[in-house]
């Protein structure tokens, strides 16, 4: 069994553009190895928006080293970006933005949700790219919840987005070995997850409360950090929870982070600021 280390209240939200308010989950474990390959968790909780005519959200803006995951729970997530992809993502879908050698993006509440005007929720992770890809080509997938495979728990449901449960192999095409698993259960629901003895798991819990290895509880925007050691983690609802199991291989190679970019050493990073400032990562 993997031992909780650690549960962290979700931080005070801020805005990411004028489109989402969201909590940074990790805390002051974000870009640190304790998550690795994960480097942090934005949540935006449901918020009602009023209709508008000029869509909120995030304008042009640079990646670089690492690849970002929007689950979109409320709402609709309009995405464009210098590659050349575009797509709108409804609750439920997945946009794998694969950032590799630099790209630049924006994001946005899709034109029509504005207008209508609604609740929007969604998450984004950031995923690291080990140094040997850091350089890989630009892509993107778009990935609809219909077409995400589906493990039936008791009393709930579990999204294989990426990685594999229960021999079901998930949508996301990911440079190194990792799970996302998205996970709603009902009030009493129960679910057994088998994970890899030596990765580090991580447990967001969105919104309701759990009960983890018949102990612990963990409430709606706290995270549960597991040990590395053990290899399953058992959760039992107290009441209808929607959470996000995140495991992998730990890339365990040295972090340096600023703003938008995440590469190996501080001189990639002034490398990548050379690289946005003269046009090298695209234009839009
Ligand atoms: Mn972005």
């Amino acid at each position: 069994m993997k031992k909780i280390t650690r549960v962290i209240a979700a931080p005070r939200p801020h805005w990411v553009g004028d489109g989402f308010l969201v909590h940074p989950l990790f805390a002051d474990h974000a870009f640190t190895n304790d998550i690795s390959p994960f480097l942090m968790l934005d949540y935006a909780a449901p918020r009602e928006f009023k209709p508008s005519a000029k869509p909120p959200g995030v304008g042009v803006h640079p990646h670089k080293g690492f690849e970002t995951v929007t689950i979109v729970y409320d709402g609709e997530v309009e995405h464009r970006d210098s590659a050349g992809n575009s797509g709108v993502i409804g609750p439920g879908d997945v946009q794998w933005m694969t950032a590799g050698r630099g790209i630049l993006h924006e994001e946005f509440h899709s034109r029509e949700a504005a207008r209508r005007g609604g609740i929007v929720s969604m998450a984004q992770l950031w995923v690291n790219l080990p140094a040997r890809d850091k350089g890989a080509e630009p892509a993107y997938q778009d990935i609809r919840d219909a077409a995400i495979p589906r493990v039936k728990l008791d009393g709930g449901e579990l999204r294989v987005i990426a990685g594999e449960h229960a021999g079901i192999a998930g949508s996301a095409r990911t440079f190194t070995r990792l799970n996302v698993w998205d996970i709603r259960l009902d009030a009493g629901g129960r679910a057994e997850l088998p994970l890899r003895e030596g990765d580090p798991a991580i447990l967001p819990v969105f919104s309701g409360r759990v009960a983890i290895n018949g102990e612990k509880i963990v409430e709606g925007s706290h995270v549960a950090m597991f040990s590395r050691e053990g290899g399953t983690i058992s959760i039992e609802a107290k009441e209808t929870s929607r959470l996000l199991l995140l495991s992998g291989e730990p890339l365990d190679e040295p972090i340096a982070a600023h703003g938008p970019f995440v590469m190996n050493t501080r001189a990639e990073i002034m490398r990548a600021m050379e690289e946005f400032r003269s046009g090298k990562m695209g234009v839009m």
